[in-house]
């Protein structure tokens, strides 16, 4: 009796972009008492993953930041300080550094994991009312490959799916896409398909899906760019192209001559998938009338050639017919919960609301809403992540503002953080958890609310708007990251730029309208409230159509260009494609394995920040690092179950206990990546267009410890 809920709420979990609702049961003073999966809400119909089912326990962790932390230059310890002490700390420390070196001088690196009214807050601050350039998000390591493939192909960053389509294809891909772990919710989707689809992964590794899939494909890794060049070989060859499609595309005869060189002898060898397999793939993904999607995540995205690897795929749906109609696309699932809304509106490297800093229209357009002079607006476009570091590495970016991210841990080659420090005047992180890997680093500690604490909206991989709300009371001074930039405005002195940001539901307000006749148009959604009767909105979602007002009521599924336009000048979609080009560093003598890292359970979550609080989430995985070795290697190098062994690269080693399974191939090895070690051995190569990093491959030697 005591823990009958008072009353109930809901709320998007605040993991991956599959978006499930969580039903958030609370006490009579508004604290969650404990939580279930929401029956009605569209995505999860009822279901969630142990991460969303534990997503309260994060909340009450012992490392909470509860206080400001200022690091005392004498002694290197950390001590508490009021808020007004951290504030003047942070706007002396950014203005002097500003005034001495210029707008160029300093970064901010957010997240995928904030409400995008507090991403576009921190973006329109920082640029707008601090005048500083740079700032990237976690998304670069997620999902920017996804968003340049997009762009350049389609005109804007435009995920075509809904998830209705798992349950409507005849044939399902998966490329380097582990749903039954990383989104695990999405399998089930999959699984509700009554058409008695065909389902084909293709990966290096067998992983729980690979085994679950009626045809897995183990390609070598990174030979899916040639493999899907062969394809379309094979599919123009045999005359199988949708002509009607064909016709809404631009390039396609400069296509069709460069992929006649892709014949599925010649690429056998380096996709490691044999001829009569690529051939009789090329009929299932191409037969006449029959519905076939494709669904790629980090496989595709974290790769030196990400990006024509992603437009390889979406060639082969534009050529088939596979895209606007139900079942069908050229899908990317997002990884983290608000990587979409990061993509629309963090003003990083594109202008909130999916605008382009460039643009002089565009600038006019978003000075006039918020209500500032154009010549507040930048019109060159920040560094991105990996030159951001760089820039620090060489000296030119003097202090970083780290926001909900922990790229200590996380970024590619994580070494080198560690020797950029040295040379950063100053770091502040604002975080959750004063404990992690980049929060020990910093020189000021600012204390942040999380999810379950604080309102805002998220976006999931099929383009939904939903709202989370605040269902405990952040511990000690703690405050929302909303409410640390109102104070940070003031302090600075540009409050005036901001007086509409009152709360975040003023500013989805601001969001909101900026979309007006964007691709992403949401003018049609009215507040909060009209989201939560909607079970959530999709974009776009205009408030005035061709044929008059918007219905108020949106189809509960809705996915993109059903009509055939494309966002593009010409209205139609564009064919792109490169040479492939070598692994950045393919494994030699010294360096006898290629190492592949990814998700390793569903139960875990990136860097483990969050996820590591809960005991039973910490139970559902193992605390200390491993690596999967194919038992003949490990027999070939004298290597038993569980011994612990050293990974080394060239950069840098760490110890893992050996887990002996076929799951990986000979010559390759498996960690995963929510282990911190693993990224001092990550080789720092990066996609040429999206400048995604290549966390997939890279040569590695194994010894006993
Ligand atoms: Fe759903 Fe992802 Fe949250 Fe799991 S982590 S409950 S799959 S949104």
């Amino acid at each position: 009796a005591r823990l009958k809920p008072a009353a109930t709420t809901t709320s998007i979990c605040g993991y991956c972009a599959t978006g499930c609702q969580l039903k958030l049961h609370l006490d009579r003073d508004g604290n969650a008492i404990n939580l279930s999966p929401q029956a009605s809400y569209p995505v999860n119909l009822g279901m969630a993953c142990p991460k969303g089912w534990q997503a309260l326990d994060p909340l009450t962790a012992d490392d909470r930041g509860t206080v400001p932390l200022l690091r005392d230059p004498a002694t290197g310890q950390r001590k508490p300080v009021d808020w007004e002490t951290a504030l003047g700390v942070f706007v002396d420390g950014f203005r002097s550094i500003q005034d001495k070196h210029g707008r160029d001088a300093a970064a901010f690196l957010s997240t995928g994991q904030i409400p995008f009214e507090e991403m576009a807050f921190l973006g329109c601050l920082w640029k707008f009312g601090m005048g500083f350039l740079h700032g990237d998000a976690n998304t670069r390591q997620c999902m920017a490959t996804a968003v340049t493939a997009y762009k350049q192909s389609f005109g804007f960053d435009a995920p075509p799916a809904t998830y209705a389509d798992f349950e409507e294809s005849d044939v399902i891909v998966l490329v380097g896409a582990n749903l039954c772990i990383a989104h695990p919710i999405l399998w089930q989707r999959v699984m509700r398909n009554r058409r008695n689809p065909k389902i084909i992964v293709i990966d290096p590794r067998s992983t729980e899906t690979a085994q679950a899939a009626n045809l897995h494909l183990p390609i070598r890794p990174k030979g899916d760019l040639p493999l899907y060049y062969a394809l379309a070989h094979c599919i123009l060859r045999d005359g199988r192209i949708d002509e009607a499609s064909v016709a809404r595309t631009e390039g396609y005869a400069e296509f069709a001559e460069f992929v006649k060189a892709f014949t599925p002898q010649s690429v056998s060898d380096v996709t490691g998938i044999a001829a009569e397999t690529i051939e009789q793939l090329a009929a299932t993904v191409s037969e006449p009338g029959k519905r076939v999607s494709w669904w790629w995540t980090m496989g595709v995205n974290q790769s030196h050639e990400g990006v024509r690897t992603a437009q390889a795929i979406i060639n082969l749906c534009l050529i088939t017919g596979n895209i606007g109609r139900p079942g069908t696309g050229p899908n990317s699932i997002t990884g983290q919960c608000n990587a979409m809304g990061s993509r629309l509106f963090s003003n990083t490297t594109s202008m909130v609301g999916g605008h382009d800093f460039a643009n002089q229209a565009h600038r006019e357009k978003v000075a006039r809403r918020l209500g500032i002079g154009e010549d507040r607006i930048p019109k060159d476009t920040s560094l991105e992540y990996d030159r951001i570091l760089a820039a620090a590495e060489a000296g030119e970016i003097k202090g970083l503002w780290i926001v909900a991210t922990n790229p200590f841990h996380s970024w590619i080659d994580s070494g080198r953080l560690a020797a950029l420090r040295d040379k950063l005047e100053f770091l502040v992180v604002q975080d959750m958890y004063h404990s992690t890997e980049s929060a020990t680093e910093a020189d000021l500690f600012l204390p942040a609310a999380g999810w379950g604490e604080k309102s805002g909206c998220f976006i999931n991989s099929e383009r939904r708007i939903g709202t989370i709300k605040p269902v405990r009371w952040p511990p000690g001074q703690t405050l929302s990251d909303f409410r640390i930039f109102r104070l940070i405005a003031n302090a600075w002195g540009c409050a005036d730029m901001f007086s509409e940001w009152t709360d975040t539901e003023s500013a989805f307000r601001i969001l909101r309208d900026l979309t007006e006749d964007q691709p992403c148009d949401i003018t049609g959604i009215t507040d909060y409230e009209h989201l939560d009767r909607m079970g959530g909105i999709q974009w776009p979602f205009p408030a005035r159509t061709e044929t008059g007002d918007a219905d108020t009521e949106p189809a509960p599924e809705r996915r993109l260009f059903e009509d055939e336009n494309y966002y593009t000048d010409s209205g139609k979609a564009k064919i792109l494609f490169s040479p492939p080009s070598a692994l950045p560093e393919p494994p030699d003598t010294g360096y006898p394995f290629l190492m592949l890292t990814g998700r390793g359970t569903s139960s875990q979550w990136h860097t483990q920040s969050r996820t590591s609080k809960s005991d039973i989430l910490r139970k559902l995985y193992p605390a200390g690092a491993y690596v999967e070795i194919h038992p003949e290697d490990a027999a070939e190098f004298g290597i038993e179950p569980n011994q612990a062994v050293n990974v080394s690269s060239r950069r840098g080693t760490m110890t893992a206990s050996a887990y002996l399974a076929p799951t990986v191939q000979r010559g390759h090895i498996f960690i995963p990546m929510h282990y911190p070690e693993v990224n001092r051995l990550t080789h720092p190569s990066f996609d040429p267009h999206s400048r995604q990093p290549n966390y997939k491959a890279c040569a590695v030697t194994i010894r006993p410890a």
